[in-house]
């Protein structure tokens, strides 16, 4: 028999409006003796019945919802989910001209602690939630039936999986495991997605809209591209007509594969159009400061600063910090690009932290133009929380 379980009175606010979480101080009592990811019926205290759900037993988010319909959660299941998000998702497909996007994006897509990201015919799973774990199989026959030629491999190499009580894992889930290069397109770039050794699932296809759009700040412009990664923002720049590029990244094994893309892209990168430099660049934006080094365009994509809300009075102070080294180092009337993967800060404040970075910095600084993640990371109206990306161009004068 599914085991249940009921919320504690008045606790059944968010799930009626559709939002997926259930946390463990929400919860009255558990019937059964559910095992870790096995899927429950939730009920309201008045035993209502609400939703189908995978018990978490030793997360804070002690169930997350696959359905508010009595429907079974097996492979029809999965494969209604994903033929949604593929369809979804088409229109930006062909617009952008994409061989690479995300094809699930876990809550934002009905698929709670699911992610999935498809590079040609590679589609990459990160697992994240007790849930997740326990309907693999299931989601790899679903997968299968929706995309009969496509590989499937397994990222689920994330820290945060403790929470869950799972331990990281890797490796092939069917068919070929990925070659060193997958090589995937938008917008017309070129770009080489390492599977199994790249950050995440290879690629951060997130930002694909934030570097179609820097584009039209970037002809015959000085650009610093911080936080490059495998090239992102530098191969747009150099589509875009940049005078030149410089990409700083500490990690030498992006760096290289930026410099790879340039090259896959036939971009011009003689006399030094584009420099791929291996530097800490909280260090590298203090050294071009002292040096007097000025930039026409600073671009500003740094990982996640933010984790919990513990921590987030410390990393708006980071954001703060290398805002203001980047106003600093731009020439009167230069434009900073700057982004915010953090999801607990809302746009809202990261307006803030640049506002007070401005004035740190000396410099004055108009918005010109506020940035979002791409539409294959859609946001459900249930769960605003799928909303982390945000962006502004602003001038600095
Ligand atoms: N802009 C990129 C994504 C950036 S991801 C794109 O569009 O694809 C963040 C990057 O920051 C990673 O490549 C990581 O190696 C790099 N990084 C982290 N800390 C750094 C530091 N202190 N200095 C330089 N790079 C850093």
């Amino acid at each position: 028999m599914t085991a249940s379980i009921y919320l504690a009175k008045g606790r059944d606010k968010s799930l009626r409006r559709k939002h997926p979480w259930i946390f463990s101080r929400g919860i009255e009592k558990v019937e059964g003796s559910p095992e870790s990811g096995e899927t429950v019926d939730v009920f309201a205290q008045n035993g209502q019945w609400l939703a189908k759900a995978a018990y978490s037993p030793t997360s804070q988010i002690r169930a997350r919802v696959w359905s508010f319909d009595k429907k079974n959660i097996d492979k029809a299941f999965f494969v209604e989910r994903i033929q949604q998000a593929q369809l979804l998702r088409e229109d930006c497909i062909e617009r952008d001209g994409l061989t690479g996007y995300r094809l699930i994006a876990a809550e934002s897509d009905g698929l709670p602690g699911i992610t999935i990201d498809r590079y040609q015919n590679y589609l990459v799973c990160q697992l994240l939630s007790a849930g997740a774990e326990y309907q693999k199989q299931i989601l790899v026959e679903a997968l299968n039936e929706v995309f009969p030629d496509s590989n499937i491999y397994e990222r689920s190499d994330v820290a945060v999986r403790k929470k869950e009580g799972l331990k990281e894992t890797v490796g092939v889930l069917y068919g070929e495991e990925p070659p060193e290069s997958v090589v995937i397109e938008e917008n017309g770039v070129k770009i080489s997605v390492d599977i199994k050794n790249g950050h995440k699932t290879g690629f951060y296809l997130d930002q694909r809209d934030s570097r179609e759009q820097s584009t039209k700040y970037l002809k015959d412009k000085e650009v610093l591209n911080c936080f490059s990664y495998t090239g992102g923002f530098g191969l747009y720049a150099l589509k875009g007509g940049a005078k030149r590029v410089i990409n700083a990244d500490v990690s030498q094994p992006a760096l290289d594969t930026a410099k790879h893309n340039a090259e896959l892209n036939e971009f011009d990168i003689s006399k030094k159009r584009a420099v791929f430099l291996n530097a800490d660049v909280f260090k590298l934006l203090r050294e071009y400061r002292d040096q007097g080094t000025k930039f026409d365009v600073v671009i500003m994509d740094p990982p996640k600063f933010v984790s919990s809300k513990n921590n987030l009075t410390s990393g708006a102070n980071g954001y703060k910090d290398i805002n203001m080294l980047a106003m600093q180092i731009l020439k009167p009337g230069g434009t900073l690009l700057t982004y915010s993967c953090s999801g607990l800060m809302s746009a809202d404040l990261f307006q803030k932290v640049i506002a007070d970075a401005a004035v740190d910095s000396g410099r004055q600084v108009k918005f010109v133009e506020r940035f979002e993640q791409a539409a294959d990371h859609p946001v459900d109206s249930a769960y605003p929380e799928g909303f982390y990306l945000k962006g502004f161009a602003c001038r600095v004068f």
